[in-house]
């Protein structure tokens, strides 16, 4: 990967001076534009003057600046749902120190050019995806102890999962983590971040305990509890991309000892056994952390009579209790040939069984938080009738429930701007396809058909809110749902650091 960075940017040095001659031309045009300092080309990007690019170039001292015409351009800004794979950036500024990242901001201020942020550019709703200059934070890489502390690392602001993951084993230790390698730490932890671990140590975010970022006045300042406190209570689950760019991340770590993880499935009495999986495995101790999956297959499943799948996925660390306590009555209904179960098993190998692996697809997701209590059986048989209706795509699609309560619960909801507290499961419900194989009218019906379901299930569970790290550009109140009573407050610190809202998208918090 290194070295492919590194190619990555002699070419664009090399083809930047190209480009820059290439696109003499167009920018004489751009100047004949009286009162433009650039103008939005015909394919949508937009087009500074070939000088502006050298400045940028010239002050992007430890990373690269790429054109279109550059080696991996393309590679580079493709986000993971392909649905906004359309938007391609003017160029892509590819920052390897904090000053680099304070030279974009300051060429962005003085061409009022578009821009977005980038990382693992995971994000659902393409927020990390602009016509304009992409700033990608990825040559940003590393995680190294702090000296002296007791635990605690310090991430650079564009470290991939992978990294991070790797780092951590190295040194023996873990956080509350994903289990997809490609997804960003920074949009990660500023959305709050969930996975296996959560119920045990709190969400990802819970672990911060300090960030460096570049703020919309181009200072680079540290927030931690001391210093930028409301800053740092923003960046505790108050989403990527609108306070400022973060530069480094410094978490709060545990041992990482040995786990015991599963694949379950069951095929028979499916709205039964979900039934009381949500109900009883809501009591199980903090050390278990789960997600159940109900799979409903694609159009080519359908026709080889694949049938609905549940299955739950997760680990239990040490307890003292065994994962046939925890499922009580749905351990014997068990599909035994389809299920798995290792036990004892050191922490990051454990990992690498319930690792993620993923593709760039097309998709929507919408989540909302539940109570065990207020999941009754006429809502779990509304969902496998929802399920039945589906207008099979080529894809399958799964409507999920992720185990939160625990550590999670134990911190109030204006702690830190990560609301959602209280709750037993995060559930969402997916859509997904691929293009061009499904039509536009079977999209749209698809579409049509989660909003259904999630708004019928939401209303049968009480389901309240969220989760601001899966975006969803058909939320129509998205702010009072991932943020709650927290918004206020956020609104006061985007105040503080963006009155103008230099940081946008299309949901960003606006200032107060
Ligand atoms: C396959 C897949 C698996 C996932 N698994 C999990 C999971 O297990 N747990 C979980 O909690 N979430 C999960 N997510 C959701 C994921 O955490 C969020 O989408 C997250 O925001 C992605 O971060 P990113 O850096 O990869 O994305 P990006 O698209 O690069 O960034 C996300 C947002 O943060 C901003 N941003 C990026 N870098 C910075 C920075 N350095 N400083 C400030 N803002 C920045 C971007 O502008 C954008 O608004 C998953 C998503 C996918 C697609």
């Amino acid at each position: 990967m290194d070295r492919l960075m590194a190619l990555g940017l002699q070419a664009s040095r090399r083809n930047f001076l190209v480009g820059a001659g290439r696109f003499a031309g167009a920018a004489a045009a751009v100047r004949l534009m009286p009162g433009a300092a650039f103008a939005a080309e015909t394919s949508g990007t937009y087009c500074p003057p070939p000088s502006a690019w050298t400045d940028l170039a010239k002050a992007v001292k430890g990373g690269a600046v790429l054109r279109p015409e550059d080696p991996f351009f393309a590679d580079i800004c493709r986000p993971n749902n392909l649905r906004y794979g359309a938007t391609l950036p003017a160029g892509i500024a590819r920052c390897g120190t904090p000053e680099d990242v304070q030279a974009c901001i300051k060429w962005v201020k003085e061409l009022a050019m578009p821009f977005a942020v980038r990382s693992g550019g995971h994000n659902y709703a393409g927020f990390s995806t602009t016509p304009g200059l992409l700033i990608d934070m990825t040559l940003m890489a590393g995680a190294e102890p702090v000296a002296g502390s007791d635990g605690l690392v310090r991430v650079l602001g564009g470290t991939l999962n992978s990294y991070v993951y790797k780092q951590m084993e190295r040194l023996g230790r873990t956080i509350t983590h994903g289990r997809c390698d490609s997804v960003g730490a920074a949009g990660f932890l500023l959305g709050g971040g969930i996975g296996f671990n959560m119920r045990k140590f709190g969400m990802a975010s819970d672990l911060l305990r300090a960030t460096e970022l570049v703020t919309a006045d181009g200072s680079h300042v540290k927030a931690d509890a001391a210093t930028e406190s409301a800053l740092y209570w923003a960046c505790r689950g108050g989403a990527g991309g609108n306070f400022g760019i973060n530069t480094s991340f410094t978490l709060e770590t545990r041992p990482a000892e040995p786990v015991t993880v599963f694949n379950l499935v069951w095929t028979k009495d499916l709205p039964k056994v979900l039934k009381l999986l949500l109900t009883e495995l809501a009591a199980a101790p903090d050390e278990f952390g789960s997600k159940i999956n109900v799979t409903i297959p694609s159009w080519q499943e359908r026709c080889a009579d694949v049938p609905l799948k549940l299955s739950i996925l997760g680990q239990l660390h040490k307890s003292n209790k065994t994962l046939k306590e925890i499922f009580k009555s749905t351990w014997e209904l068990i599909d035994k040939d389809q299920s798995q179960v290792k036990e004892n098993v050191p922490y990051w190998t454990a990992q690498d069984f319930l690792v993620e692996t993923t593709f760039p697809y097309y998709y929507q997701e919408k989540s909302s938080y539940m109570k065990a209590a207020d999941i009754g059986d006429e809502a779990i048989a509304a969902m496998f009738d929802w399920a039945a209706k589906m207008p099979a795509t080529s894809m399958p699609v799964a409507f999920k429930f992720f185990q939160v309560g625990g550590a999670i619960n134990r911190v109030g909801p204006t702690e830190t701007a990560y609301v959602h507290r209280g709750y037993d499961w995060l559930f969402s419900v997916e859509a997904n396809w691929w293009r061009p194989t499904d039509s536009v009218l079977l999209i749209e019906q698809a579409l049509e058909w989660q909003q259904r379901f999630y708004d019928d299930v939401n209303r049968r569970t009480k389901a309240q809110g969220a989760f601001q790290n899966f975006p969803d550009p058909s939320l129509a109140d998205w702010q009072r749902a991932y943020y709650g009573e927290n918004l206020a407050r956020l609104a006061q610190v985007k105040k503080a650091v963006d009155p103008a809202m230099l940081f946008t998208f299309a949901q960003a918090i606006r200032p107060a």
